[in-house]
């Protein structure tokens, strides 16, 4: 699943694409994906102009001319492509793809499910094979109200995170630490792989009781999630500077991984010579050392 890192890969190459451009035609080849599409949202569309593209947690939001916002979220699989149908080339007219994850799977049918076409003959396309995404179209005055958004937690890479912020949010909680770090309502943006990099650069267990994490292991933690996420971000956006480096089902940053998806290999810590284990956490993969993290 897309995560922060992936979904601001995402937003930083629509930007260019997007921002500034007029939706001339909006196609929609179903009517729901996760849930039900908005009716009405063609006309809503149909000759806006995207004044602006932000991030809030795992949503993509398209600020409008005219007082809305298109809100997206690539859930499972979702992916977002643009074509330029104005290029003579073939190649050009190819769809690039915003950013390619470690999860990507390639589409087996028609699993475009929505198409928007730009005045300047800009295309771009919504595919999503699982259809765990979701569309909608709000007012941008409420926005913050808006019933996917409300209950977010603070953006980490934001003043409004710190290590004090994360202190009061965990100290009374009796879950487990790696599920409170993947709660969008404490924290918006982490899934399950950057929740696994982050314990292990903390040295602190997947099982941990969120209350017995004590306020230094706190700071520790709060400084890894900065960390990771920024890395992430960086080797995102390298990708999108050359298309090419991008290949199959290889996600951008699965080369620096420490522990998601290394079961059974060398833990990364020279001097540590033990093996990552896989278990199953709360219906999820757990990556993780047991002799670095405690
Ligand atoms: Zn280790």
């Amino acid at each position: 699943m897309p995560e922060l890192p992936e979904v601001e890969t995402v937003c930083r190459g629509l930007r260019p694409h997007v921002v500034g451009n007029r939706i001339l035609r909006y196609h929609q080849f179903r009517e729901n994906l996760r849930w039900q599409i908005p009716l009405g949202i063609k006309d809503k569309l149909e000759g806006s102009i995207i004044e602006e593209l932000n991030r809030r947690g795992k949503f993509l939001l398209f600020k409008l001319n005219t007082g809305n916002i298109l809100i997206m979220h690539l859930g499972m699989s979702g992916r977002i492509l643009i074509s330029d149908t104005s290029k003579k080339k073939k190649d050009l007219k190819k769809p690039k793809e915003m950013g390619v994850f470690f999860h990507t799977v390639k589409p087996t049918g028609p699993h475009d499910h929505v198409i928007i076409d730009f005045s300047d003959q800009k295309r771009m396309i919504y595919n999503d094979v699982r259809r765990f995404g979701a569309i909608d179209i709000f007012k941008s005055e409420i926005i913050s109200s808006h019933q996917w958004l409300s209950k977010l937690g603070p953006e980490p890479l934001t003043n409004h995170f710190s290590s004090e912020v994360l202190k009061s949010s965990i100290k009374n909680k009796k879950s487990y630490i790696k599920t409170a770090l993947m709660d969008q309502k404490l924290l918006a943006g982490l899934g399950n792989i950057y929740a696994c990099e982050i314990l292990w650069e903390s040295r602190i267990s997947p099982f941990r009781l969120c209350l017995k994490i004590d306020d230094s292991e706190c700071e520790v933690l709060a400084n890894s999630i900065r960390e990771i996420l920024w890395k992430a971000i960086e080797a995102g956006g390298s990708s999108l500077r050359d298309f090419k480096k991008v290949g199959g089902d290889l996600g951008y940053f699965q080369n620096s991984f420490s522990v998601y998806s290394r079961e059974g290999l060398k833990c990364k810590r020279n001097e540590c010579g033990s093996n990552i284990q896989r278990v199953n956490q709360s219906g999820r993969s757990t990556f993780f050392c047991s002799k670095c993290q405690q």
